[in-house]
């Protein structure tokens, strides 16, 4: 490729930056990148991805090499230069960063967060230090444990993350990997015991019953078919592209190399089969008593959680409480008794998600490691979080899961529009500003303390006796009818979107949601009997028993309220929030080009409104209006002062702005900068390119 083509051909990556409306956006990333498989966009330093759904040859060690080492603009955008501009900043600079990916379900996250991890992991540790490849390799391999056991097939992607991630990956003085920690978010444990039409239960289910030996199945009392399991089978669709079996045995290695025990391990295999064995309990009435149906069922769950058959019939059947100095035991009706057990399946199975990873935690904590003799210890965070939902039937998941993007949406607000509005104010650029929507006012009705959705909610839990969902929805009304993003059928009868009365409707930055609030109070309590607890803290399993310490407490000593589930991730998004904005900020926005998973199709509409909510056409506003790349002076001489005989070897000028002025006079580029207090600003990146043209022929 000649000189010129190669230029021509890396422009049209950046072109956008100058020229853009969304129609033309939306063409650019049609016909020059998804058709053509250029699938990578730059937006000033934001990566945009449209997912190609095939197979790309462009994440080898060949192209791994190019991007080594090298600057964001002097290759084709591309996710690797994201990560070593990330970790760039990070080894030279001493800079805490982060990379922010985001998008709808399917669009391509995770799939971004492993090409992000193996750049870092093939580009770092070039003396191959023991310790170090033992960190990379697990951190590698704990993608594979937490997919079985946190993603399954959804009718949007086959392999759809139900839980958030953020990765913390450490870094030593030299810039190498000595440990990391694994934040997660919510998962999604309603699947565990029901899913919708054409979906599955997570994958550590199918991948136990079709992967394990004989001996295995044998030991957990499980027969290989699925369909013989009532909570893995509702949603009907048993077989997906994943190939459950191979995948058992990669995820069996992977767990033995990262360093679980073969007794931890035998231990998730117990929960997953008792959690099977739960779903196929038949509660029967007896006159006025509740009884099991197949009692076996009872003996081989208690088998499988190391305690005796009459201690899970209890625990099923039923509820100790403690009525003044009193303890009885409340027999629970057919009704509660169900609902208790789906609770426990529920809950052991998000309490074994949570405990692996602790587990991977414990492994690749930093160790060792002294700030004071070795420097200090830097970090790049990945987070890999599910996107904007808009479903049929929107319910609590949903409106954590958009809660949480609006979070996500105030930080990039804050850090890309706001910050580099500021950075131009900052320097004294001449600039006029650029207005956006933000999203704050949303962000507020939901987590406002005593008069956000969420504390309203919380306050509806507390009350005293039987509340309905209705209930809460009546105070949602009653304290948020005013709210200029707040709607229900009751406060506005003639909008004909709204059919039910049991709907309330958030404008979202991204959109209009209406969430139905039948379930809300339950999902927030998020009630596990007791019982269960000292069920499960009793087994002689000590892997077991460990993973429920709180069943040690009796019965009069359990009073204090646990938070309810929207407070527990209003804490955790808050806290997210605050340790990204602690860092240095890479962004990564990926788009879902159709809903077919195909290689061909790209959908305007759905890519419209994608590209509108990501806020990619802020972005490029403020881009446009503004400056695509800017640099310290002294930085930019060191790079470019070979170009002009005035810089080099070294300038007699006043200031190093004064020499970078010089510079570009003399290339013809004085049109197309702004000279700030400590930066140069350059407009259009074509000038970029010829500053690197001109600098590699020198
Ligand atoms: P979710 O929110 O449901 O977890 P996601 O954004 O994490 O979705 P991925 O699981 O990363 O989506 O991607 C969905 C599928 O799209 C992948 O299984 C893969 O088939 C395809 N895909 C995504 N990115 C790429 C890529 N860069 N190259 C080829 N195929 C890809
Ligand atoms: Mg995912």
């Amino acid at each position: 490729m000649s000189e010129t083509e190669r230029f021509r051909s890396r422009s049209y990556d950046f072109i956008l930056i100058d020229k853009m409306a969304c129609p033309s956006f939306l063409k650019n990333l049609q016909i020059k990148k998804f058709e053509k498989g250029r699938i990578y966009t730059y937006i000033g330093e934001v990566v945009v991805s449209v997912n190609p759904y095939r197979t790309m040859n462009i994440y080898g060690k060949d192209t791994i090499e190019q991007y080594k080492g090298r600057e964001l603009y002097e290759r084709p955008p591309h996710l690797f230069a994201i990560a070593d501009a990330a970790y760039k900043a990070m080894k030279r600079r001493s800079k805490d960063t982060c990379i922010v990916i985001s998008g709808e379900s399917g669009a391509g996250k995770t799939e971004a967060s492993k090409y992000i991890m193996q750049y870092i992991a093939a580009v770092t540790n070039p003396s191959q230090r023991a310790e170090v490849e033992r960190v990379k390799n697990i951190l590698l391999k704990s993608n594979c444990v937490l997919e079985a056991f946190g993603n399954a097939k959804t009718n949007r992607n086959d392999n759809s993350s139900r839980f958030g991630k953020y990765m913390d990956i450490n870094f030593d003085f030299k810039g190498d990997p000595i440990g990391g920690h694994i934040s997660n978010y919510l998962l999604e444990k309603s699947r565990v015991i029901v899913q919708q039409p054409g979906e599955r239960s997570f994958h550590s289910f199918y991948q136990l019953l079709l992967g394990g030996s004989e001996k295995i199945l044998r030991s957990l009392h499980l027969q290989k078919d699925p369909k013989a399991y009532n909570y893995i089978s509702v949603g009907g669709q048993l077989k997906s592209s994943i190939n459950d079996g191979a995948d058992f045995k990669a995820v069996a290695d992977a767990m033995k190399v990262i360093g679980f025990r073969p007794e931890e391990v035998q231990t998730a295999y117990k929960i997953l089969a008792t959690i099977l064995h739960l779903g196929n309990l038949k509660f029967m009435m007896d006159g006025d008593t509740t009884l099991i149906e197949n009692n076996k069922v009872v003996s081989v769950i208690a088998d499988l959680l190391s305690t005796r058959s009459e201690l899970v019939e209890k625990a099923l059947l039923y509820r100790t409480v403690a009525t003044g100095r009193d303890v009885i035991d409340k027999q629970h009706t057919e009704q509660e008794a169900s609902y208790g057990r789906n609770a426990f399946a529920k809950a052991i199975y998000e309490r074994l998600f949570c405990w692996i990873v602790d587990r991977i935690n414990d492994i690749i904590k930093v160790k060792n490691y002294d700030a004071k003799v070795h420097g200090k210890n830097t970090v790049i965070g990945v987070l890999d979080i599910y996107g904007f939902e808009i479903f049929e039937n929107n319910s609590f998941e949903q409106f954590c899961i958009n809660y949480c993007n609006e979070k996500l949406q105030q930080l990039f607000i804050q850090l890309v529009l706001k910050q580099e509005q500021e950075e131009y104010q900052r320097e004294g650029i001449p600039w006029k500003h650029i207005d956006y929507f933000n999203n704050q006012i949303i962000v507020d009705l939901v987590e406002q303390q005593h008069k956000g959705i969420i504390a309203i909610l919380d306050d509806a839990c507390m009350n005293v006796g039987r509340v309905t969902d209705e209930m809460f929805l009546e105070a949602l009304n009653t304290k948020l009818g005013k709210h200029a993003h707040f709607s229900s059928r009751k406060l506005c009868a003639t909008d004909k979107s709204l059919e039910f009365d049991r709907d309330f409707r958030i404008r979202h930055y991204a959109g209009d949601v209406i969430y139905s609030v039948v379930g809300f109070i339950d999902k927030n309590k998020d009630t596990l009997f007791q019982d269960f607890k000292r069920l499960m803290y009793n087994s002689s399993n000590p892997v077991l028993k460990n993973m429920w310490p709180e069943g040690k407490l009796g019965i009069s000593e359990v009073t204090k309220r646990p938070l309810t589930a929207a407070t527990l991730f209003k804490n955790s998004m808050i806290a997210l929030v605050e340790n990204l904005a602690s860092k240095e900020p890479y962004y990564v926005r990926c788009v879902k080009p159709n809903d077919m998973k195909s290689p061909l199709l790209f959908d305007e509409k759905r890519c419209k409104h994608q590209v509108e909510y990501l806020g990619l056409l802020e972005n490029v506003r403020v881009r446009r209006a503004g400056f695509a790349y800017r640099q310290t002076y002294d930085r930019f001489l060191q790079r470019y002062k070979m170009i002009s005989e005035f810089t080099w070897p070294n300038h007699d000028l006043s200031s190093n702005q004064e020499a970078v002025k010089r510079l570009m006079e003399s290339c013809g580029f004085e049109h197309d900068v702004g000279y700030g207090r400590t930066k140069i600003f350059i407009r259009t990146p074509r000038t970029l390119f010829t500053l690197e043209d001109l600098r590699t022929q020198m």
